[in-house]
């Protein structure tokens, strides 16, 4: 898995079952963005040709795995969530060393990846099918899953272990093989999940992880035929080329993308509910998710005490490592997600939007090594501005006024994602309307617009997604297709929407 010197702890890719370096020789940094000073380990920077190798192995061991019955692959999946469970806080520290979101939270994504794990290993005893009556005598009619081949999984930072359970477990379930390659920020938390992939006995070739960059490893999974399934997390910018690039040749392809997602507050909601909800939101994982509160959409009756409220808290939000217990909110998880916080705290000022708490990246003391920025409120945001428009991925809110519910869920949906959204209110009729008007894939009512749960269909609308979704039974749809199955037992020629006279 990995060869420590005195200067750096060298990561291997894993392919056909065994941890190898790339045909480059080439390597790439993974620092830590509390400490940039901090080098966790360098990995492979892997080329087309490992591409090429790892789906071989995948395809190969492909025609072993899918016959395996499900429920036996799946003791092999209960067995990784027993050992995600017994390494969940030396998983966690990895990951809050390699992406900076606090301890709490890290714990939280490892927990997920628990969940998955568990739930997907629950769908090797069902995957059900459907049987119906035939129109025909003496004959049996029924649908069944069956699974597609080499699994390409591309995968975001922000999540580093939560995103690939929600597509390698379910894959796996269903009898595909993976090739799996993670964002460049998080390879140790991908190398991790791999390994205890190998140590709970999945078998050579079923899974495996190529690092490196998306452009050279992304672009060979997109363009060979062997791969079946694209399930991809990321920018919508990123998901549009892997959507174009995999098309000819006509791969399923399941795309999660960005978000810009709104929070609803109406003059009858708890406010202090609101606030803690904004808050977390907001600022939970550095407004790095993609269910991120960026936008709050406030009626003018309760606008100016939630805006003193809400930026007060705000304010007193301890920032710092995220391995420090006191630590509220962590690190954004690389200098260029700093630089682009800046750019847009930049914009919102221009754009006249009213800044009333942070707007500055924190660049001394305790913070000189690291990618800290403080949290940020804009006010009186316009809803046609930038900062409300695009998606920042940092710890910046946009608070925009509102005088009914019909405008509030108007502007909700004036944006090009459609992830989540929610809503807080007293009153059970708003709750509704809001639910149902609401443009998305997924809706909150008195909670803020994170807090999925695994077994729940997981997604996005419009530029977020390409109708797909995952978690839950929905995962089942990306990871297998539909096979119906018809027997006829009558002994003779039966034409279907033909022979209707017997009754
Ligand atoms: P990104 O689009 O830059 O990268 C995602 C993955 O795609 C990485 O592994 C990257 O290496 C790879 N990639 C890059 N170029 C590629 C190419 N040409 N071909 C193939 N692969 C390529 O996204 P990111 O910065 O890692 O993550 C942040 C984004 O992810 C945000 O937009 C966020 O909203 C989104 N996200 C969405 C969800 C969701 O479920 N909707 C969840 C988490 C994150």
């Amino acid at each position: 898995m990995a060869i420590t010197t005195a200067k750096a702890t060298t990561y291997h890719n894993f392919i056909d079952g065994a941890w190898v370096p790339s045909v480059s020789g080439d390597l790439f940094e993974n620092r830590n963005p509390a400490d940039s000073g901090d080098l966790i380990g360098v990995f492979q920077k892997s080329t087309r040709r490992d591409v090429e190798r790892a789906i071989e192995a995948a395809r190969r061991a492909y025609e072993h795995w899918r016959l395996v019955p499900a429920p036996r692959r799946a003791e092999r999946l209960f067995r990784a969530a027993q050992l995600i469970a017994e390494r969940k806080e030396a998983l966690a520290r990895d990951m809050t060393r390699e992406m900076g979101k606090i301890l709490d939270e890290t714990r939280g994504d490892v927990q997920e990846a628990i969940d998955m794990t568990y739930f997907m290993a629950g769908e090797g005893r069902r995957q059900y099918g459907q049987t119906v009556p035939s129109e025909l005598r003496d004959k049996f009619a029924m649908s069944v899953r069956q699974p597609l081949g080499v699994c390409a999984v591309i995968t975001p930072w922000n999540f580093p272990m939560a995103i690939p359970s929600w597509k390698i477990i379910p894959a796996l379930v269903c009898g595909n093989t993976v090739v799996f390659k993670p964002a460049t920020l998080t390879p140790l938390s991908a190398l991790n999940f791999v390994k205890i992939l190998e140590d709970a006995g999945i078998p050579p070739g079923v899974v495996n992880l190529v690092t490196g960059g998306g452009e050279e490893v992304g672009n060979a999974l997109l363009v060979d035929d062997d791969v079946r399934v694209v399930s991809f997390t990321g920018s919508t910018g990123v998901g549009r080329t892997v959507s174009e690039t995999a098309a000819p040749s006509f791969k399923k392809v399941h795309l999660e993308m960005g978000g810009k997602n709104v929070i609803i507050i109406m003059d009858d909601a708890k406010l202090d509910l609101a606030v803690e909800g904004c808050l977390w939101g907001g600022f939970g994982t550095s407004g790095q998710r993609c269910t991120a509160a960026s936008r709050v959409v406030v009626h003018d009756a309760v606008y100016d005490t939630f805006v003193e409220q809400f930026s007060a808290r705000a304010r007193s939000l301890r920032v710092g490592d995220g391995v420090d217990p006191s630590t509220q909110m962590g690190p954004v998880v690389s200098r260029s997600q700093l630089d682009t916080v800046m750019k847009y705290v930049d914009i919102g000022q221009k754009e006249g939007a009213r800044l009333v708490c942070g707007g500055h990246a924190l660049t001394s003391g305790g913070y000189g090594k690291g990618f800290f920025h403080e949290p940020t409120i804009f006010a009186d945001v316009a809803p046609t501005m930038r900062i409300a428009q695009e998606e920042i991925f940092g710890p910046v809110v946009s608070i925009i006024r509102c005088r009914s519910l019909d405008e509030a869920v108007t502007i909700g949906n004036t944006v090009q994602y459609g992830l989540s959204a929610s809503i807080y209110t007293q009153d059970i009729n708003r709750a509704f309307s809001a639910m149902r008007d609401l443009y998305t894939g997924i809706f909150y009512v008195n909670a803020p617009t994170i807090g999925a749960e695994v077994h729940l269909p997981f997604g996005g609308t419009k530029a977020t997604g390409n109708g797909h979704r995952e978690a839950g039974t929905a995962a089942l749809d990306v990871f297998s297709e539909w096979k119906s199955v018809y027997v006829d037992f009558s002994g003779r020629l039966q034409r279907a929407q033909i022979d209707t006279a017997d009754l």
